[in-house]
């Protein structure tokens, strides 16, 4: 193990110039900008490393078009023997930049020991540890049966729809082709994150009737009906939301319970026109809600205590009229403590880092989910060497020691969940 590390570390430089090179390809996502660059320049490499590859495009889910091809890249290195696989997944898309950069989120600034960048957390610099990790066995020469799978996916921003869910309606995350997967998202490099909440977003829309804005009382008014639901979300579900107790391990602790975010809200006019508003009674207004759930709580449940809300109101508020609709809907997964790629990953950080780690639970939600409910594989954990609060944030960064850090756990744990004893 001793010379597969020092292997590791002797690949520093590289590590940071892929990390680089991957950061400065802008795959932004929506809309999908610079998929296939992104696919190609992962699958160009690893083709130089012994990989075969296959390229995947996700023809006719959200988003996909000849300007935005939904492109996927699965590499696979044969072992010598018949075993099992082991899959590192990666999401290659990353999230706009946004205000606030003191540097250029494309560039791929070094400084301090650390990498800047749009995607350098989340997960670019995830990724590269595992590319780093595999060649690393590969030049090493070690005999391994079995397989090493490396894949590149997009959309895991929106929902994942082109990009992992495609892949495994198409069995790439099913026994037998695959059997333990560790995605490289960024929840510390001494964590080993179980999986995550669910997630329920929905659209409420409150109706009313226009009229003159200076005879209000011959309109009826939605922002009015909207306040009303919005009151009772006050007083009602957000203490009772507090109170919901959990055994998943969220982190950080704040979640570790159900939230709600009233995400966006408008009512009455459109607000694209330039110019003095008109005096209007708004007769519609529209609320998006992102409610994240735990893994006690059924979704129907879920649901249910929103829909009484508004069907209270219905039957107590003169001229309540609402419509609900669903946007999307994941629900939680945790894989067992004791499955082995949780086994294998904890061991290596045990030896590596010399502290027992922690397993914790995903505020939010990631590829994870179609692996299980799709794919039925439930040997699936995260872990990557990224700090979880810097993801999406302005001034993005990895630490390269995190890094290297990283991409020694995941050989060691490759290697264990192959049976190779070194
Ligand atoms: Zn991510």
């Amino acid at each position: 193990m001793e010379s597969l590390f020092s292997r590791i570390d002797s690949k520093r430089e590289d590590l940071v110039s892929f990390t680089q090179d991957l950061v400065r390809i802008p795959s932004i996502n929506p809309p999908g900008e610079d998929y296939t660059k992104c696919a190609e320049f992962l699958g160009t490499r690893l083709a130089k490393s012994g990989f075969s590859l296959l390229y995947e495009r996700a023809k006719d889910t959200p988003g996909d078009s000849d300007r935005y091809p939904r492109n996927n890249i699965i590499a696979r290195f044969e072992g010598k023997h018949a075993g099992p696989c082991v899959h590192f997944n990666s999401h290659l898309d990353v999230v706009v930049p946004g205000k606030g950069w003191t540097v250029d989120p494309f560039e791929g600034l070094v400084q301090d020991g650390k990498i800047y960048g749009r995607g350098t957390c989340d997960m670019k610099g995830g990724l590269s540890a595992s590319v780093i990790a595999m060649e690393a066995i590969l030049e090493e020469g070690i005999d391994f049966p079995g397989a090493i799978e490396i894949s590149g996916t997009v959309d895991e921003e929106t929902g994942g729809y082109g990009g992992v869910a495609f892949l495994a309606e198409k069995g790439f995350f099913s026994k037998p082709r695959v059997d333990h997967v560790i995605i490289p998202e960024p929840l510390n490099v001494d964590r080993v994150c179980l999986g995550h909440r669910g997630a329920w977003w929905a659209e409420v829309e409150t109706f009313g009737r226009i009229a003159h804005g200076s005879m209000p009382f011959l309109g009826d008014s939605a922002i009015r009906h909207m306040s009303a639901f919005l009151e009772l979300i006050e007083q009602r579900l957000f203490p009772a939301l507090d109170k919901k107790k959990t055994i998943m391990p969220v982190v950080p602790e704040g979640a570790r319970r159900s939230t709600l975010n009233l995400q966006s809200i408008h009512g009455g006019e459109d607000e694209s026109f330039s110019g003095m508003p008109s005096p209007l009674v708004p007769d519609s207004c529209r609320l998006t809600m992102d409610r994240r759930f735990l893994i006690e709580e059924d979704i129907i449940e879920v649901k249910a205590e929103v829909t009484d809300l508004l069907e209270e109101l219905a039957d107590s508020r003169p001229n309540f009229r609402y419509q609900i609709h669903d946007i999307m809907e994941f629900l939680p997964t945790m894989t067992d403590a004791e499955a082995p790629v949780v086994k294998a990953v904890s061991a290596a950080i045990l030896d590596i880092l010399g502290k027992t780690p922690d397993h914790v639970i995903s505020p939010g939600t990631y590829d994870q989910k179609h692996i299980a409910r799709i794919g039925h594989l439930h040997d699936c954990i995260a872990y990557g060497p990224g700090i979880l609060e810097l993801a999406h944030q302005p001034d993005e960064y990895i630490v390269i020691d995190d890094m290297v850090t990283a991409a020694k756990v995941m050989a060691a744990s490759t290697l264990k969940l192959l049976g190779v004893n070194l």
